[in-house]
């Protein structure tokens, strides 16, 4: 009944993991689920207020433009020059998405014919490596490594790939790894990526999660990055917005506007009045980001003491709600996640579920108040450990 491309989909481990989930419920099990990444917190309520007026403006309910509102992407634009002080042209360098899981899914049928090669990091958030299966086209891995600060060492990518390779994808901060990338790097990625004719495709979904004074870059910030890639970037986790998809990529406008030649034949643009809220969340006050960031932190210093106090050393992260911990000596990642779940009541995330390359690792959210975290660390404390 279904086509190869869906047949060729490796087994999808997170829905195998909300089932595990549901089943310890039904048992009643108090769960303390610290496996997916989404908010725990509602939308700032100005940004619901504003989407409820504009839902009232029948204006709204018509189709919405391809591209995007103007008035949304002067708003994404002047967002851009604010955090990162990367000036981009609203008309013809931003896009409008239904959420960037959209555009980046999409952006492979842009840009790859069948075999074509994109370079996927390993681990990473599993669109990328199936956008391109879709695509027809070839992933290849570019293994993280601690020893590499889960950045993709470039040179060690052969020559003859490089050479064939069509687009790239990275993400810093990083979901799953919590990594992060400085503009030394970003820089080496524009040399390679211009010498071997790349399209670099950046997701930077968790600029605006960050801790201890740091400041996450965007890809756009280094010279040369806008002749070479775009960057997508999303409302979902910076506004606790993930339910109402709305995002946007900046960029280069001839890679912009391949994307927009794939959504014009597939999707309607995303409802203006959503629009509209996004625009409130990006020119409203951003004193919701800075509370963010003080609840994620709190949690962040709980979970890596509630680590330490079972012997697992992790350093704490700069960015994202996630901390990504070696699993004990022994275990394999998927061993360790269910063990914390039918012993701890735990619901974590394997590490191998991102990668082959997340073997041996495994990612907690911090989508949880500090006394549900604590909890959880007082119940892995009394795990008994082979
Ligand atoms: C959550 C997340 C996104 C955001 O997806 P949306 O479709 O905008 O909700 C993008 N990339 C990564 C790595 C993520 O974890």
């Amino acid at each position: 009944m279904y086509s190869d491309r869906i047949n060729s989909l490796p087994p999808y481990l997170f829905a195998a993991i909300d089932e595990g989930k549901k089943e310890a419920v039904r048992k009643g099990v108090d769960v303390i689920d610290i496996g997916v990444g989404d908010p725990d917190h509602p939308t700032p309520s100005h940004i619901v207020e504003s989407l409820c007026e504009a839902a009232r403006d029948a204006s709204t309910h018509t189709y919405p433009s391809y591209t995007g509102l103007v008035t949304f992407r002067e708003a994404a634009s002047t967002w851009y020059s604010e955090h990162f002080g990367v000036n981009v042209e609203p008309l013809t360098e931003v896009l409008t998405l239904i959420g960037s899981k959209e555009g980046i899914a999409h952006a492979p049928l842009s840009f790859l014919n069948a075999g074509d090669i994109a370079l996927v990091p390993d681990p990473a958030y599993p669109v990328y490596k199936v956008g391109t299966i879709f695509a027809g086209g070839t992933p290849y891995m570019m293994p993280l490594s601690k020893e590499n600060g889960f950045l993709p060492d470039l040179q060690a990518i052969p020559k003859n790939i490089a050479k064939k390779a069509r687009i790239m994808f990275l993400n810093y901060p990083n979901n799953p790894t919590s990594a992060t990338a400085d503009k030394s790097f970003y820089k080496e990625v524009v040399e390679f990526a211009a010498e071997n004719h790349i399209i670099v495709l950046s997701d930077n979904a968790y600029s605006e999660i960050t801790f201890d004074g740091y400041h996450a870059p965007s890809f756009l910030n280094v010279d040369g990055a806008i002749e070479v890639g775009i960057e997508f970037h999303s409302l979902s986790k910076t506004y606790n917005m993930t339910g109402w998809r709305i995002g946007f990529a900046v960029g280069n406008r001839d890679v912009l506007d391949g994307i927009g030649r794939i959504k014009t034949n597939i999707d309607s643009g995303a409802f203006e009045a959503v629009q509209r809220a996004g625009i409130t969340a990006m020119s409203g006050s951003q004193d919701c980001i800075g509370n963010m960031r003080k609840i994620y932190m709190n949690r962040r210093d709980a979970l890596v003491k509630g680590l330490h106090n079972i012997g697992i050393a992790v350093e704490p992260p700069k960015a994202t709600f996630y901390i990504w911990a070696a699993v004990p000596e022994g275990y394999s990642s998927i061993e360790f996640s269910t063990l914390l779940l039918n012993e701890a009541g735990i619901v974590a995330t394997p590490g191998v579920g991102f990668g082959e390359c997340g073997e041996g690792y495994i990612r907690f959210a911090l989508t949880q108040p500090v006394e549900r975290i604590e909890e959880a660390s007082k119940r892995m404390k009394q795990l008994k450990l082979d």
